[in-house]
């Protein structure tokens, strides 16, 4: 068998999900679909989730706005008949009374209880589409099956009873097809979840280990894995076979292709990952697998924005090592900041972090208690993999190094952001 996961951006209209159908119709084996919610969705809600928090009535005319696009794509699609348009009009409905009885709560228990209608809706409207055009399809709420614990916004997949719940309902004897959200999951006591913006492509990997598929598949509005990304350079190649240790290194720098999360669970079993483009499904794409003979091994560069670079230090000039090391990064973990970068001398530690201030404040907050920090904001890493002398000039001509740390193959400089 096979998975599939079909992105916001390929998803957006009626012709993506023509291209869709044109794209599965090919497949010979057994098929999981997953798909995120269409287009801009996730925005859209998290901004009626913003005005329904703020006691703002707005939420009703944004809401309204959402129900209208998803509508209008059902339209498109010849699938405004009762019987469709009632289960989305329940849907909706479900979510409209939710808002207008329900007092708001906490903050990340509240967004994955709005967040994730996105996902419901599309496949609504994707399973319909595909078994009116005669696909024996199944869709699956897949917030039953994919169970995770309570850390709303950020769920942990509980995997034995995932695992046991995954393996009884997609059952190809039973169906050839079935259609399913990403990005949401459902706690044991049956509350909805979200596993972190861009989560579809995790979903798709925790389902691709679990059925043990031949093969996962992202389509994408790219061509693939990019050497760099093209917002950001210019001449970027494809890259057509990388290793899953090389795209775990890529995301973690802050290339943005892929959920960093979706690596791991393909690794462990093996499963290739091919990114291929939605627009032109014949192209071959990238494939990430295990055994990747180097090929002339071009630069990667990787850009990761809205940093800030915290130096720590002793208040008494002592060494840093040891002791203050564990002391320093058990305060990041509890105040749930990840490390991006580490660099440590014999009487300061600095560390690059997401720049995010409520996390960040108190982390420092909590520092200044034992230590003297110093930070620059407003600061990027920038990252080359396979580094040559020309694509360090490249890339770091006219820029404030703050920062830089060396490996045979990876080079990594902490820089000023450009003020724009
Ligand atoms: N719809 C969710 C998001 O936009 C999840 C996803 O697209 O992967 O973040
Ligand atoms: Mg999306």
């Amino acid at each position: 068998m096979i998975v599939y996961k079909f992105g916001g951006a390929s998803v957006k209209d009626a012709e993506g999900i023509r291209n869709l159908h044109k794209i599965i119709s090919g497949v010979k084996q057994n098929l999981v679909i997953v798909i995120s919610a269409f287009g801009k969705t996730t925005n859209a809600l998290e901004k009626v989730l913003q005005e329904w928090i703020e006691g703002n009535k707005a939420y009703i005319s944004h809401m309204n706005e959402v129900y209208d696009y998803h509508y209008s794509m059902m339209e498109k699609l010849g699938e405004d008949q009762d019987d469709f348009k009632g289960l989305l009009d329940q849907s909706f409905s479900k979510l409209k009374d939710y808002l207008l009885v329900t007092k708001p709560g906490k903050y990340d228990f509240e967004y994955d209880q709005v967040v994730s209608y996105g996902e419901i809706w599309s496949t609504l409207i994707v399973s319909g589409f595909l078994k009116r055009s005669g696909k024996k399809a199944e869709w699956i709420d897949i917030r039953e099956y994919l169970i995770t614990d309570d850390r709303f916004r950020d769920a942990n997949i509980i995997w034995s009873e995932s695992y046991n719940r995954i393996k009884e309902v997609i059952d190809f004897r039973r169906m050839p097809l079935f259609i399913t959200q990403g990005f949401i999951g459902g706690t044991l006591a049956g509350e909805t979840t979200t596993l972190g913006r861009e989560g579809s492509d995790y979903t798709a990997a925790i389902l691709g280990n679990i059925l043990e598929a031949e093969k996962v598949v992202f389509w994408k509005d790219v061509s693939g894995i990019l050497n760099a990304d093209p917002k950001w350079l210019s001449g970027v190649t494809r890259l057509n076979h990388i290793s899953y240790k090389e795209a775990v290194e890529m995301t973690f720098s802050g290339a943005k292709i892929i959920h960093p999360k979706s690596i791991k669970p393909l690794h462990n079993k093996g499963i290739p990952l091919e990114v291929r483009s939605f627009q032109n499904p014949e192209e071959e794409g990238t494939t990430i697998k295990a055994d990747v003979k180097p090929e002339e091994a071009v630069p990667i560069y990787v850009r990761k924005e809205k940093q800030i670079l915290i130096s720590i230090l002793p208040i008494d000039f002592s060494f840093v090592m040891g002791d203050h090391l564990s002391r320093v990064f058990h305060s990041f973990m509890v105040n749930g900041v990840k490390v991006n970068l580490v660099q440590a001398s014999a009487v300061s530690i600095n560390v690059c972090v997401d720049n995010e201030s409520p996390k960040v404040n108190a982390l420092i907050q909590e520092l200044e208690k034992d230590y003297k920090t110093v930070y620059n904001d407003n600061v990027e890493v920038l990252t080359i993999r396979h580094y040559t002398p020309q694509a360090i000039d490249m890339i770091t001509s006219g820029r404030d190094i703050l920062l830089e740390q060396k490996t045979r193959k990876i080079v990594r400089f902490v820089v000023k952001e450009v003020p724009s």
